[in-house]
């Protein structure tokens, strides 16, 4: 099968035109882009689409996603990361969903985000109380069945929670202590023996799919895990794929914990190189952002979820201008609510604006929408297959409708895209060279019997999560304690607002 599609606006984000538009032609055949160019002449092909006022570029790529919170859409605000952690990711454990729940649960975030255009998720999935193959299945066969491309990975903690956080020996009550305590924990072993076994059975699957190693944090996993963990993706070809330094509190952890900030910890085990993508990369130093340029390491900076968990404000200015590799990426779908790349786009090329009056300094929306493509697909080692129309790589592209409100009157496209346009002007989406979206509709699964599905499942599960959520509740204020401690140190930096209030003291719960 084979597609034209004829005199286009083209944003290619290849190395020659970058985010320039220009107007040309594609050829599609079978999962590949075949040839691109201002004028492909009289070739054939079996369909062909008359490209007139529409703009075509890229899929998007979320560069760090975690489908797993999709049941909690909505269901939380106004926490930082460590208390709202209690209650999606429960200290205390959880009874974990069906692994039907897990595959419509996981469906929803990838619905949204092949009709927002996002054409590869990078997937980092936990399952509470460890995950089993055939959990991870479910994740994979939704993205199989949907047609999205994926890396999706098992994701450990192999350190005690408590023993992750600052203070938190010293200032959580030791009956609390001893129930948090009496989980078990993943044996390294285990994990290492299951991403092998979980590599052979899913990498590669369908052309489209990818295993991922993900390791959640240098706090969070022991030292001989973290570097096997390494050695392990380095062989499969996977990304490192970790989180480090979202908030103060882990900010004062490398401190604490090593002496030094946990980026110079992991540069100093040898695990920052070109492989390696770290989550959020807020509380970094000047010279922490030196070591991860120097290393050719990837941040994916999700700016919304950041907001939402008030997390801080990573310093994109100084990461682009060192040379670090910048992706963009929801984060999970209850610290961000969305998976719409689109939202994420405005967000970052928004947010950074505030941060300095030096106007010279702004994020630009071509660096916003480089950050969604090609560095995105380069943070996920897919830049040699996604990221940019280019002959030789998969078709993963998005068909934009330039006759829609957020187009008109048009200007500078790329301003367009990232400013104007929320997803709505959406025509086709098409991945590995399959349409998958048309009309704004998906066309491989009922969107409605699905949604419906999950309503009632969640409807089922919801009594369950809320009577966890109630046993972690008795966490809530040491946490809050220990979160008021951590973020009234000084650290060096400060990634907040320049303005925020010193601290009131209250400890409000809004669930
Ligand atoms: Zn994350």
């Amino acid at each position: 099968m084979s597609t034209l599609i004829r005199q286009a606006s083209i944003i290619a984000m290849d190395e020659s035109h970058g985010s320039t538009p220009f107007t040309g032609d594609i050829l599609i055949e079978a999962d590949r882009i075949k040839a691109i160019g201002t004028d492909l002449g009289p070739v054939k092909a079996d369909r062909e689409i008359d490209g007139r006022d529409r703009l075509i570029m890229p899929g998007l790529v979320n560069g760090h996603l975690h489908s797993g919170e999709a049941l909690f859409k909505g269901r939380y605000d106004n926490m930082p990361l460590e208390l709202w952690m209690l209650y999606c990711y429960p200290i205390l454990g959880a009874t974990p969903p069906s692994d039907r729940l897990i595959y419509l649960r996981t469906m929803v975030v990838a619905m949204e985000s092949l009709k927002n255009g996002v054409t590869t998720v990078v997937d980092d999935v936990y399952e509470l109380g460890g995950q089993s193959m055939d959990q991870l299945g479910q994740v994979f066969q939704a993205y199989d069945d949907i047609g999205l491309r994926a890396n999706v990975s098992g994701h450990i903690m192999d350190r005690p929670f408590l023993d992750t956080i600052p203070f938190a020996h010293e200032m959580i009550p030791a009956d609390l202590k001893a129930k948090a305590g009496a989980l078990g924990l993943p044996g390294r072993d285990d994990y290492l023996a299951f991403c092998k076994a979980a590599a052979g059975r899913f990498h590669n699957r369908s052309g489209r799919l990818r295993f991922m190693i993900a390791p959640s944090a240098p706090q969070r996993c022991t030292e001989p895990l973290m570097l096997a963990a390494d050695e392990l993706a380095r062989s499969i070809g996977s990304p490192f794929h970790t989180h480090i330094l979202e908030t103060k509190t882990q900010a004062v952890t490398g401190p604490e914990f090593h002496g030094k900030t946990l980026i110079r910890y992991m540069h100093d085990l040898g695990l920052l190189h070109s492989g390696t993508t770290i989550a959020h990369s807020i509380w970094v130093t000047d010279e922490d952002i030196e070591l991860m340029a120097d290393a050719g390491c990837s941040i994916v900076h999700n700016v919304i979820s950041n907001q939402k968990l008030g997390a801080g404000i990573a310093p994109m200015r100084k990461l682009l201008d060192a040379g670090v590799n910048v992706a963009l990426g929801s984060d999970g779908i209850c610290s961000n609510d969305t998976p719409r790349m689109f939202d994420v786009m405005h967000a970052a090329g928004l947010l950074h604006s505030v941060s300095s009056p030096d106007y010279d300094t702004w994020i630009a929306a071509s660096e916003v929408l480089e950050c969604a493509t090609i560095k995105g697909a380069k943070s996920a080692l897919l830049a040699h297959e996604t990221g940019s129309l280019e002959a030789g790589k998969k078709a993963d592209l998005v068909i934009l409708d330039l006759n829609t409100a957020p187009f008109t009157p048009r200007n500078d496209l790329r301003n367009h895209l990232v400013y104007c346009e929320n997803g709505s002007s959406i025509e086709t989406v098409m991945v590995n060279g399959e349409v998958v979206v048309k009309d704004g509709k998906l066309l491989r699964v009922n969107e409605a019997d699905l949604l419906g599905e999950l309503r009632e499942a969640w409807a089922a599960y919801l009594p369950v999560h809320a009577a966890i959520e109630q046993e972690n509740a008795a966490f809530h204020p040491h946490f809050a304690a220990i979160h008021k401690r951590c973020t009234s140190m000084d650290v060096g930096i400060n990634r907040y607002g320049s303005d925020m209030p010193a601290w009131k003291g209250h400890n409000r719960r809004a669930v």
